[in-house]
C-alpha cells in the first residue's frame, strides 16, 4: 500500500517548497523506498502550455509530452526518475473532468457540488497517480489561506479518512521573516498559518522553518507549542548557498527517519549521500569558472526574476559544472542589444561560451543570430537549445550557404529560403485544435550518427536510453514517439517546438559543412533533423529537442557537458 506525505506552504509563496518537497523524496528514496512526487496547482489553466512564462517562469516537459509547472522540474532533477504527466494535477482538470461526466449524464442525476465531487476526483488521480509506489509525495500549491486551496485540503482528509492516519502525514512548509528593523525572527505568521490550516482539520506532522538563518531553540519551543507537536518535528531550514545542499541538510536533522517513523515504516537502508555531497561541494567550491553569455528574450520592466524563464538550462548548466569542477557564471544578454551589430564583438568579447536557449516569435531574433555568427566566426563554444539551432541554420545558410533572405516561416511567411519551416502534418494539428497543444510534445527518438561529436557525448547517455526505446515500441500509444527512427544508435530527448529544419535544404546546408549528426523519421516517412554540430569548430552544436529537460546532479545532460568542457578548454 501507498503512504502519502502532503506538503503545504504557509505565510507565503516562493520560499522553497519545491525544493524541500522533492529533497523529502529523494531522502526517501535513498532509504531504499520507491517514491513519486504529485504537484497539485490551483490555477484553472488545464496545463502549463499556456500560462504567462513572465509570471510563472518556464514550462517543464515530460516524456509522455506534459506541460508542466516547473516544479516536477525539480522532482525529476532530485529524484532522477521521469515523471508522466498525471503528477501534475490542475483545478482546471479537475473541473473539467467533473463538469464533463455531469454533461454525459454519469452522476445519474445526482446534485453535483463543490464539495463532495470535486475533492473525490482530486482524491482519484492522486491514486492513480501513485499506483506502483511505496511512497508518494504531494505539494499542494499556492499558500495555506488561498481559497483555491481548499478542496485540495479537503480530499487530503478524506484520503486520510479512507486510509487511516497512520498512512498519511501533513508537512508545512513555513516561512520565518526577520523584519529589518527589528532584526528578530517573527514566529506569529507561521503561527496564523497553523491555524489556518486547522480549519480543515488539518494539524501538520512537521514543520520546515524557512528563514534566513537556524531558528533557535525558543523559536522553535513557541511553534512547537501553538502547532502541538514534537520539538524534534519542527525542522530548521536556513537560506544556503545551494539547492542541491537542501536534502543533506535535512538528512542532517534526520528528517527521513522521523518521517518514516511517524509512516510506521523503517528505513530499508541508511541513506549514503556521499557522492551528492562530493557533488554539492563542487557546486559550491568550484576549482575553476568560466562566463557564459545566454542571448535571450528578457522582459525589462517588474520585478520577476529573468532568470526563471530558463532555470532548466541555468540548472543544466550547473549540473555539468559540477562534473567538471566548474563554476559556470551566467550573463544574461538581452538579445535587442545584439540587433546592432556595432554592440556584438563588444558584448560578448568576455565570453567563454555563448548559448541560444528555446524561444518564439521574432523579438531580438536578428540579434540571437549576430551571436551565433560572433560564434561561428570566433571558435567561440557554442550551445543552440531548439530555437537556437533553428537560429544557427539560419545564419549558416545566409552566410555560408549564400542563401540571402533565409528565415524561418515563423517570424516571415514569404522567405525566399524557409529553411526552417512548418511541416504539412504539424499545420494538419494547427488547423484541427485550439492553441493549446499543438505541438511537437515530449520524448521523441533521435538516431544518430556515427563517428560524430554528438554521437560522442551520448555515448552513455546512449546505453541508457536503449530500455527506455525499448519500452516506447511495446506501447502502441507511445510508438509514434519512435517513428520510423531506426533504433540501434538512438537517444531520447524532450520536444516542444512546432518548426524544424525544412528537409529541401539539407543538403545544400550540409554540403557547405554544417553536419546534422541526428534525425528522427515520422511514421509518414519524413525526417526530422534532431541535432546539428560544425566540424572544426572547437564546439558548435545545437539540438532541435530540449536536453535541459534530461540533467540532474551527477548526471549532466551530453551536450552541457560537452558545452562546458570546451568553454573550460577555451580558457
Ligand atoms: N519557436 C520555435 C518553434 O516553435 C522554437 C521553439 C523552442 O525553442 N522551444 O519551433
Amino acid at each position: 500500500m501507498t503512504k502519502y506525505i502532503f506538503v503545504a506552504g504557509g505565510v507565503i509563496s516562493g520560499v522553497g517548497k519545491g525544493v524541500t518537497t522533492a529533497s523529502i523524496a529523494k531522502l526517501l528514496q535513498a532509504c531504499g523506498f520507491k517514491v513519486t512526487a504529485i504537484k497539485i496547482d490551483p490555477y484553472l489553466n488545464y496545463d502549463a502550455g499556456t500560462l504567462r512564462p513572465t509570471e510563472h517562469g518556464e514550462v517543464w516537459v515530460t516524456d509522455d509530452g506534459g506541460e508542466i509547472d516547473q516544479d516536477l522540474g525539480n522532482y525529476e532533477r532530485f529524484l532522477g526518475i521521469d515523471l508522466p504527466k498525471k503528477n501534475c494535477l490542475t483545478s482546471g482538470q479537475i473541473y473539467k473532468t467533473v463538469i464533463d461526466r455531469e454533461r454525459k449524464g454519469e452522476y445519474l442525476g445526482e446534485t453535483v457540488q463543490f464539495i463532495p465531487h470535486i475533492p473525490e476526483e482530486i482524491k482519484k488521480r492522486i491514486i492513480e497517480a501513485s499506483k506502483g509506489y511505496e511512497i508518494a509525495i504531494i505539494e499542494i500549491g499556492g499558500t495555506i489561506g488561498d481559497f483555491e486551496n481548499i478542496p485540495f485540503l479537503f480530499a487530503a482528509k478524506r484520503l486520510e479518512r479512507d486510509l487511516g492516519k497512520e498512512n498519511i502525514i501533513y508537512v508545512l512548509v513555513t516561512y520565518l521573516p526577520i523584519p529589518s528593523h527589528m532584526g528578530e525572527m517573527k514566529t506569529k505568521p507561521t503561527q496564523q498559518a497553523i491555524r489556518m490550516l486547522s480549519e480543515s482539520g488539518i494539524f501538520p506532522d512537521f514543520i520546515v522553518c524557512r528563514s534566513k538563518m537556524h531558528v533557535d531553540a525558543v523559536r522553535k519551543k513557541k511553534i512547537e507549542t501553538y502547532a502541538n507537536i514534537k520539538s524534534e518535528h519542527v525542522i530548521s531550514e536556513p537560506d544556503i548557498d545551494t539547492i542541491y545542499r537542501i536534502p543533506l541538510d535535512l538528512a542532517a536533522e534526520k528528517l527521513p527517519e522521523k518521517i518514516l517513523a511517524e509512516l510506521e515504516l523503517e528505513p530499508k537502508k541508511s541513506p549514503d549521500l556521499s557522492q551528492w555531497a562530493e557533488l554539492v561541494d563542487r557546486v559550491a567550491n568550484p576549482k575553476k569558472a568560466v562566463r557564459v553569455a545566454m542571448v535571450g528574450k528578457y522582459v525589462a520592466t517588474g520585478d520577476f526574476s529573468l532568470s526563471d524563464s530558463y532555470i532548466s538550462v541555468n540548472e543544466s548548466l550547473k549540473h555539468a559544472g559540477a562534473a567538471l569542477n566548474c563554476k559556470v557564471q551566467i550573463d544574461w544578454i538581452d538579445a535587442k542589444k545584439l540587433e546592432d551589430k556595432a554592440n556584438v564583438a563588444k558584448m560578448l568579447k568576455d565570453f567563454e561560451g555563448i548559448i541560444v536557449p528555446g524561444g518564439f516569435g521574432a523579438s531580438g531574433v536578428e540579434g540571437k543570430i549576430n551571436a551565433i555568427q560572433y560564434a561561428r566566426e570566433h571558435k567561440v563554444p557554442y550551445l543552440g537549445l531548439c530555437y537556437g539551432m533553428q537560429l544557427a541554420v539560419i545564419e549558416f545558410a545566409r552566410n555560408i550557404c549564400g542563401l540571402a533572405g533565409a528565415n524561418t516561416t515563423e517570424n516571415e511567411k514569404d522567405t525566399p529560403h524557409p529553411v526552417i519551416d512548418m511541416l504539412e502534418s504539424q499545420r494538419e494539428i494547427l488547423k484541427q485544435s485550439d492553441f493549446g497543444g499543438t505541438m511537437r510534445l515530449g520524448a521523441y527518438v533521435a538516431a544518430l550518427r556515427k563517428g560524430t561529436l554528438i554521437a560522442d557525448l551520448y555515448k552513455d547517455r546512449m546505453k541508457e536510453d536503449a530500455p527506455k526505446i525499448a519500452a516506447l515500441e511495446k506501447d502502441p500509444a507511445q510508438k509514434f514517439r519512435i517513428g520510423k527512427t531506426p533504433t540501434d544508435f538512438a537517444v531520447i530527448e524532450r520536444h516542444r517546438h512546432r518548426y524544424e529544419v525544412n528537409p529541401q535544404y539539407i543538403e545544400q546546408i550540409e554540403a557547405k559543412g554544417m553536419l546534422f549528426s541526428g534525425h528522427h523519421v515520422k511514421l509518414d516517412g519524413t525526417k526530422l533533423m534532431e541535432f546539428m554540430e560544425l566540424p572544426g569548430h572547437p564546439y558548435f552544436t545545437g539540438t532541435q529537442a530540449h536536453p535541459e529537460f534530461k540533467s540532474g546532479l551527477g548526471r549532466p545532460a551530453p551536450l552541457f557537458y560537452g558545452f562546458v568542457k570546451a568553454c573550460c578548454e577555451s580558457k
